[in-house]
């Protein structure tokens, strides 16, 4: 089947980010830089030594992916092979108009040939990567398929446009992640998927742990780190209020970010915590109100 010409465009992004992601990973002679919070490294060695596919649940920002960068990189000699990969992980990050096509690959116009081109999920099957599949849910329903026979007894990947069944290599591993809080009732991951993995919770650490995450990725100093993490505190104790999310610990960094490059703290945290959470103007004044007392 040939496909229309607009449709490669996506096909190559995806391709194109997922390599920007697993050179980052893979390229790296240092561990990608993770703070564990409890015994999820253990945990998911030990999962990874049964090829048991994980799921990653937690609010956004929280440390999902940068936890998967760090095993990816840690698990490399617990691969059955001594193959370096190209790409030791491929991460997709998922989306509404994600469909089975994007990720298992297409048939793309080159030239006046039709050439069959392998979408991550079916170059991480191959080659023995892991596979993360981020925000899974946002995918279409498809997908789900694809899943399904990647993480029972089977370990495969059926492609229908190829005909092919692909067993997946002995060191492939699937990583989903899913954000609870966030999704609809639509939107949940159903019993029969969410059975077939081993479950992760992850959410915001505490103030210490924090304040440390957010001064090594930031660079600021520890008093500013540690008073960030407690406005990452206060913050999300407003969500007993009816405010949805807290601030995530990635917005925490980004305001570290900006004081780091010379912008006052609290122009940093009105750019970066009170104007991105909420467009809301009284869940706003709530947040400037924490900023305002613990900021200088
Ligand atoms: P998620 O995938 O849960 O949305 P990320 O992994 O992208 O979140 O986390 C956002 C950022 O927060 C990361 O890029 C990293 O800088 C930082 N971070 C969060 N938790 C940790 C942690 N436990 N150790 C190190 N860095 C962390």
């Amino acid at each position: 089947m040939i496909y229309p010409l607009d449709d490669a465009p996506l096909a190559d992004n995806i391709n194109r980010q997922d390599m920007t992601q697993a050179s980052r990973s893979g390229a790296e002679t240092a561990a990608p830089y993770y703070l564990p919070l409890a015994d999820e490294v253990e945990v998911f060695q030990a999962a990874y030594a049964s090829r048991l596919p994980v799921l990653l649940k937690g609010p956004t920002g929280c440390g999902k992916t940068r936890f998967v960068e760090h095993m990816s990189w840690l698990l490399k000699d617990a691969r059955s092979t001594d193959d370096e990969l190209d790409e030791p992980l491929l991460t997709v990050s998922c989306h509404e108009d994600l469909t089975a096509t994007d990720m298992v690959g297409r048939y793309l116009l080159k030239g006046d040939e039709t050439v069959w081109s392998d979408g991550p999920l079916t170059r991480a099957v191959r080659s023995g990567a892991i596979c993360y599949l981020d925000e899974i849910v946002e995918a279409r329903k498809d997908t789900t398929v694809l899943i399904h026979s990647l993480t029972d007894h089977r370990r495969i990947l059926p492609i229908d446009k190829t005909g092919e069944l692909l067993d997946a290599h002995p060191d492939f591993l699937l990583v989903i992640s899913y954000n609870p809080g966030y999704q609809s009732v639509l939107k949940d991951l159903k019993p029969s998927t969410r059975q077939r993995f081993v479950s992760l919770e992850f959410d915001y650490p505490d103030v210490a742990t924090e304040a440390q995450i957010v001064g090594h990725e930031s660079g600021v100093d520890s008093a500013t780190a540690e008073r960030l993490a407690v406005i990452g505190e206060r913050v999300r104790n407003l969500k007993q209020h009816g405010f949805e999310e807290g601030v995530s610990t990635r917005l925490l960094i980004y305001t570290g970010e900006l004081i780091a490059a010379g912008i006052s703290p609290r122009r940093a945290a009105t750019a970066s915590i009170i104007s991105a959470i909420s467009d809301d103007a009284g869940v706003q004044q709530a947040v400037a109100d924490i900023v305002d007392v613990i900021l200088p």
